[in-house]
């Protein structure tokens, strides 16, 4: 079994090999060579991923899990694409197809767009993601979705109802998608479990602890939601979903002048687990840009180059029998939590 995060300080992709060579990914994002990184990684591994993998899962659209998914579902046929119920309803694909017509900004509702038009074209049937639902089965796991519960999809398609006195749609940018977010449990036969959070903030996670349906399991291995944001932790969390002392992996985000986690989370995180990890240290990711620099260097015509800095990636390794713990490899900018300065 293997769980691996990758992530620079912007964009993250979790791939899961779940025996017998079938791979899971979750999000995506683009290399400096602008090929979806999971592709990248494949390929150093020597596994073929048209062959290989099986489930490719978009936890939500924001652009720093969406760059280059729409390459990775047209480049995968054995996989089955997963992503929110919501995205599949006819208000969202008819504000995604107006987008479209428009010319869709470079993003991740393009990215969305992208791999639902390559399922219709191959007649090819999404999974769709909400609460406590089996999504996939192979010959040593199930993967389950958590969520988005039932509120999350009713309220999301109420923002996208079109204003009474004008009858104007909403921008997508106006959405918070991270309520939509799909998480993911993975349960191998024989009892180990690992949960990915998504982003998920917390009234999703209190849905989510609420739900009766939820398979019982307890994670080894927990993706932490949000990059590490408090708007994402809950106590009951650590208490009903996780095992004593998991393995925490957190991609970092860094923007502007934003940055997750914050020196409070980083606490929070080693508070409840010593084996956390991030993949990338907070000086990795790019050097903040401002706005008014990047206005002027698009009016110059200069090409920006994708933001990503050095790339970093945790794994853990672990055999199905005969081995009681995760082994860790830290690759590039990767670090334990306690190394990660603010
Ligand atoms: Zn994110």
């Amino acid at each position: 079994m293997e769980v691996s995060l990758v992530g620079p300080g912007y964009g993250e992709c979790a791939v899961a090999h779940v025996g017998w060579g079938e791979w899971i990914v979750l999000d995506s994002f683009l290399t400096s060579k602008r090929e979806p990184v999971a592709l990248q990684y494949f390929d150093e591994l020597g596994v073929d991923p048209a062959q290989a993998v099986r489930l490719i899962v978009a936890t939500h659209w924001h652009d720093d899990h969406m760059k280059g998914l729409g390459d990775l579902v047209s480049r995968c046929p054995e996989a089955y694409f997963c992503c929110a119920n919501a995205l599949g309803s006819r208000e969202f694909l008819s504000v995604a197809a107006a987008l479209a017509r428009t010319g869709l900004p470079d993003g991740g509702v393009r990215e969305i767009h992208a791999a639902l038009s390559h399922l219709d074209r191959t007649d090819s049937q999404p999974r769709w993601a909400t609460a406590s639902r089996r999504i996939h089965r192979s010959s040593t796991c199930e993967v389950w979705s958590l969520s988005p519960d039932d509120d999350a999809y009713t309220s999301f398609l109420k923002s996208l109802a079109p204003e009474p006195g004008t009858g104007q749609r909403p921008g997508i940018d106006a959405l918070t998608p991270n309520e939509l977010s799909v998480v993911l449990l993975v349960r191998f036969d024989g009892g180990i479990s690992c949960l990915f959070g998504a982003d998920l903030e917390r009234r999703g996670w209190t849905a989510l602890l609420r739900d009766d349906a939820r398979p019982r399991s307890k994670a080894s291995v927990f993706k932490v939601p949000h990059h590490g944001s408090g708007n994402a932790h809950l106590q009951e969390v650590w208490d009903e979903l996780l095992e004593r002392e998991p393995f925490a992996i957190v991609a970092p985000w860094r923007r502007g002048r934003g940055a997750l986690p914050k020196p409070e989370d980083v606490e929070r995180i080693l508070a409840h687990t010593p084996n956390a990890y991030a993949t990338a240290d907070s000086s990795a990711g790019p050097a903040p840009r401002s706005r008014w620099v990047k206005k002027r260097l698009k009016n110059l015509g200069a090409r920006i180059a994708p933001e990503s800095g050095s790339p970093g990636m945790i794994r853990l390794r672990r055999s199905l029998a005969g081995e009681d713990s995760w082994r860790v490899e830290l690759f590039g900018s990767a670090c334990h939590l306690e190394e990660f300065a603010a």
